[in-house]
């Protein structure tokens, strides 16, 4: 686990203190790369492109930086004699820099994300800033295979900048190089805490539904009238990730994306459900963007589709998971890591912190969703073909729900590596099936349990 950057997570969550403090959230990195490379030389890492999704009470920043690196985050207040926003920065460790990024910021201006820029900060480290419109809480983690840091940033219901912040407008818009930004600058945060005990109990979630609710119903006008809920189909893979391939050739990409249009033509039909889809082609989206465009879209619930598959030839059944830290067996965790197109080794460290701000709220949620989702899936297909086997609810740490900040599943509807279930896979009536499961279920949630904790 040691020298795993990034799958270290966290720590120290420090929030709503007196109201209008920073939450803090120290990532750790593990070790350091062996010697300081500096420039973007062949095989070292470096800052390769800046990625960010985010409307009014939400933002996704991605940093890619290919190759596993050191890093570790922290935050600045706003500073108006300097007319500098709160930032929250990452610092990296022992990599380059594209020249593009660093001539070139990321400018949003959204209403919470105003800029993302990126520097040298010292001849070791690059810098990456993210400037924000107020002080907001937000949580960082690293994904492997290509590596790359995920800035989850939540400002709803955040103590708002006082307006005596400076309109930024037109004017020459303050900036400070982050290669000069003196260490003095940085609080003086709790340091980073690598040791941080990994069997420590889950936070509980930081905010109860009903609050959150609440938060929610007071943000901007995206949120403001929702007329319908919301419901993103998350085909899997796609493009050149074909997921998993069946003895005949039939491809999980394939499959799912079939699957995800009829789930989307037979829940619209009711006009009940704004239903959105992640991909409705044969293209490739990484993980962590499917999330990041159900938590913009404002989505109310989020399924995300797939086949299983097994080395042991005869695995059969449909099972639906929800997220957890770990697998609670060899199966699962080989399932997650195909899944996260990444080697077993790479999520056996895996720390994620699910239960909170993010996803907790919508645990209890989710586990309902996904048994309702399995138990109709299988009855719908079981019509059609008697004898499906149900493998039931499970959990297992996918990369695409964490973060997602809506109820949200993952359906692992039977096995394309067995024989028959890759031929029923090639049945319409079969696809059908599975799509009228996933329907029944969204709608007795939507009816029944998403109208508990919703304002509309
Ligand atoms: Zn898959």
């Amino acid at each position: 686990m040691e020298g795993e950057a990034g799958e270290r997570i966290d720590v120290t969550l420090l929030r709503r203190h007196l109201g209008a403090t920073l939450a803090i959230l120290l990532c750790a990195a593990g070790s350091l790369l062996a010697s300081p490379p500096v420039s973007a030389a062949p095989g070292v890492p470096r800052v390769s492109d800046i990625r960010a999704w985010t409307n009014e009470i939400y933002t996704r920043v991605a940093i890619d930086t290919g190759d596993e690196v050191s890093w570790q985050a922290n935050t600045l207040r706003a500073d108006p004699s300097l007319r500098l926003p709160p930032r929250i920065f990452i610092d990296i460790r022992g990599a380059g820099i594209r020249d593009e990024i660093r001539s070139k910021p990321v400018e949003v201006r959204n209403g919470l994300l105003r800029q993302v820029r990126a520097g040298r900060y010292d001849r070791d480290t690059v810098r990456v800033v993210i400037e924000l419109e107020r002080e907001s809480t937000y949580r960082v983690f690293a994904l492997p295979g290509p590596f790359r840091i995920i800035v989850d940033i939540d400002g709803a219901g955040e103590i708002p900048v006082p307006p005596t912040s400076p309109a930024p407008v037109a004017a020459v818009p303050p900036r400070e190089d982050p290669a000069t930004l003196p260490p003095a600058m940085t609080p003086s945060a709790a340091p980073p805490t690598p040791s941080a005990d990994p069997a420590a109990p889950s936070a509980p979630p930081a905010i109860p539904p009903s609050v959150e609710s609440s938060r929610v119903a007071a943000s901007p006008p995206s949120h403001a009238r929702k007329p319908r809920v919301r419901v993103m189909i998350d085909p899997g893979h796609g493009g050149k990730d074909p997921g998993a391939t069946g003895p005949t050739g039939l491809q999980e990409k394939d499959v799912v994306l079939a699957i995800g249009r009829r789930i989307r033509e037979k829940l619209a039909r009711s006009g009940e459900f704004d239903v959105r889809m992640t991909r409705d082609d044969d293209v490739f989206i990484p993980l962590e963007e499917r999330t990041a465009m159900a938590n913009k879209g404002g989505v109310d619930i989020f399924v995300s589709l797939h086949i299983n598959a097994s080395r042991n030839r005869s695995a059969e059944g449909f099972s639906t998971y929800v997220l957890s830290r770990g697998a609670s067996n060899r199966e699962d965790l080989e399932l997650a890591a195909r899944e996260n197109g990444v080697p077993v080794g790479k999520l056996q460290g895996v720390k994620f912190i699910i239960d909170d701000m993010f996803t907790g709220a919508r645990k209890n949620e989710s586990l309902r969703l996904a048994k309702t989702v399995n138990d109709a899936v299988v009855r719908h297909v079981s019509t059609r073909y008697p004898g499906v086997q149900s493998l039931g609810l499970k959990q297992a740490p996918f990369y695409v729900l964490v973060g997602a900040r809506m109820t949200a599943v993952l359906v692992e509807a039977s096995f394309i590596s067995n024989a028959r279930e890759e031929s029923r896979l090639r049945d319409p009536s079969c696809l059908d099936g599975i799509a009228d499961g996933v329907v029944e279920a969204v709608r007795y949630y939507g009816q029944n349990g998403i109208l508990a904790h919703s304002d509309y």
